[in-house]
């Protein structure tokens, strides 16, 4: 039993060591993929359904590895989230995005707003404020064409600096959305406590709605609460003009997914707007 014990740890030792060899490896490879360029930022419409208007593009990043290919970012933020690395991955992603966004209002394109992810823990960075104030200022972005998508994870971390640098975001003009809404622990109270401008409905609640009666409910008190605190609300991961429609009944007018268009590489998203714009 003895001997087995050991081969059954020498296993698990080495099963262990090669996921944190491959963990240590993807972190290394990371730290290089910002100067390599390896990184990239795609664009995805936030549509009002009534007008087919764009009335957002949201930033998401994603890394074509030299030799890995592409991977998502579901595995590489949380871990550039655990190393830091997410404090200078997240300022490129807000710099180029609003670059980008820049771009498009200089080409004419009809106005619409940038939304960018901003994780916990660029939440708690210290330098947050600046560096978001510094990116508009030499971009020449005007800060009411900026949302910043949060999680609820993040708002719970702490609360009084959370409520407080969400304010000064919000009284410069910066729109702040609730990313995920719904699969959180405590959504009602930190509705009130934070100044949001949109919740996003999260796809787990959108994707079975067509047969999920419990979804329909849940996805109807979320649209009901955003009315009465008047704030839009939008769902994410619309795959189907059926589940358009259904969400059209529901009062939800606001949507995201890959029925409208995928997310998009900048020249791709480009060609998109122009079409819009041409209308
Ligand atoms: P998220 O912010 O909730 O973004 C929505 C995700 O759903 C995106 O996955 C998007 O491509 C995908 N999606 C959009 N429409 C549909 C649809 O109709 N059906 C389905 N099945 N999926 C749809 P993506 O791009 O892989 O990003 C995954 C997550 O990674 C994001 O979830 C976000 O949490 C994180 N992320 C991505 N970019 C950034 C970033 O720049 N900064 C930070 N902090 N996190 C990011
Ligand atoms: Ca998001
Ligand atoms: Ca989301
Ligand atoms: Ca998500």
């Amino acid at each position: 039993a003895k001997e087995l014990g050991r081969n059954d740890y020498q296993h698990y030792a080495q099963a262990l060591n090669s996921q944190s060899t491959q963990r240590l490896a993807l972190e290394n490879s990371l730290y290089q993929a910002l100067e390599r360029r390896e990184l990239l930022v795609y664009y995805q419409p936030q549509l009002d359904s009534t007008t087919g208007e764009i009335t957002h593009m949201e930033a998401l990043v994603r890394w074509q590895h030299p030799q890995l290919g592409f991977i998502s970012p579901e595995v590489f933020i949380p871990l550039a989230e655990q190393n830091g690395l997410i404090i200078q991955i997240g300022k490129w992603v807000l710099q180029t995005a609003c670059t980008q966004a820049k771009a498009w209002q200089v080409m004419g394109m009809p106005p619409m707003t940038i939304a960018v992810n901003l994780s916990p823990r660029q939440l708690k960075h210290r330098q947050l404020l600046q560096t978001i104030k510094h990116t508009l200022t030499e971009i020449g972005l005007e800060p009411h064409y900026l949302e910043l998508e949060i999680t609820e994870s993040a708002t719970l971390q702490d609360v009084d600096s959370t409520r407080s640098i969400l304010t000064d975001l919000q009284s410069m003009g910066i729109s702040i959305a609730l990313d995920d809404f719904g699969t959180g622990y405590s959504s009602l109270s930190y509705l009130k406590q934070f100044p949001f401008h949109s919740l996003k409905i999260d796809q787990s609640f959108v994707r079975d709605l067509l047969t999920n009666h419990q979804d329909v409910a849940i996805v109807e008190a979320l649209l009901a609460l955003g009315r009465g605190l008047n704030i839009r609300v939008i769902a994410e991961g619309v795959e189907t003009v059926e589940l358009k429609n259904l969400l059209e009944t529901l009062g939800c007018y606001y949507m995201q997914g890959y029925y409208f268009s995928r997310p998009l590489p900048s020249e791709e998203a480009t060609k998109v707007l122009m079409l819009k714009g041409s209308k």
